[in-house]
């Protein structure tokens, strides 16, 4: 009990709060490492595929030591509350998806966390919609894991190692950019963003 209250609270004190999506990728590494018998990964003995930039991510993070940084963990935009992880060194994967039903939404949670989210709560509102996440979040972290997830052993085709690459600039804004990731515009090196014009990314509705 004493190592599962120490992982949480890892895993909170670096998402920056407790909510239900971090239990979700809580337990989802939990699984995970159970499954691969793995411990942290120091470097990049484990690898983990993503399908959403949720809360969960943190923990996963926190948990498996696969980071965005070091270039072991790989963001898919799926939208989708799956984790995989895999194994460099035996080679297996367990894939770890959310079934449908796992935090149950009413009416009432949806409208409030719409009044929430849009800052048209009242004080009481938002008191409720509290309590509606503290009790989402206990589910998650409580109730019987195959409620809650559907867990594959899985083939897993690994990934490369991240590499450093060399960089060139982008003509256009005049920033770095590694070449792999550099398109060519009008015959100049350009960035993708410039090439593009895309904006920079990363913007995403929190959901929870
Ligand atoms: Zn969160
Ligand atoms: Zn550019």
């Amino acid at each position: 009990m004493d190592v599962f209250i120490d992982d949480w609270d890892r895993a909170v004190a670096f998402h920056g709060h407790k909510c239900p999506g971090l239990a979700i990728g809580y337990r989802a590494a939990k699984i995970v490492l159970r499954e691969l018998a793995a411990g942290r990964a120091g470097d990049e003995e484990l690898v983990a595929i993503v399908e959403t930039d949720a809360c969960g991510v943190d923990a996963i993070q926190v948990l498996t030591g696969c980071t965005l940084g070091k270039g072991n963990l790989l963001y898919r935009d799926y939208g989708k509350h799956v984790f995989t992880v895999g194994d460099r060194q035996s080679g297996a994967a367990v894939r770890v998806a959310m079934k449908s039903g796992a935090w149950p939404e009413d009416e009432n949670y949806r409208n409030l966390r719409v009044r929430v989210f849009s800052g048209r709560a009242t004080p009481e509102e938002k008191e409720l919609f509290g309590r509606y996440q503290e009790r989402r979040l206990q589910h998650i972290l409580e109730a019987p894991e195959e409620e809650i997830f559907k867990i594959e052993h899985v083939p897993l085709k690994m990934p490369e190692k991240a590499r450093l690459f060399n960089s060139v600039t982008c003509a256009y804004c005049g920033e770095p950019v590694a070449e792999v990731r550099a398109r060519l515009k009008e015959g100049r090196y350009a960035c993708i963003p410039c090439a593009e014009n895309y904006s920079r990314g990363w913007e995403s509705i929190r959901k929870y």
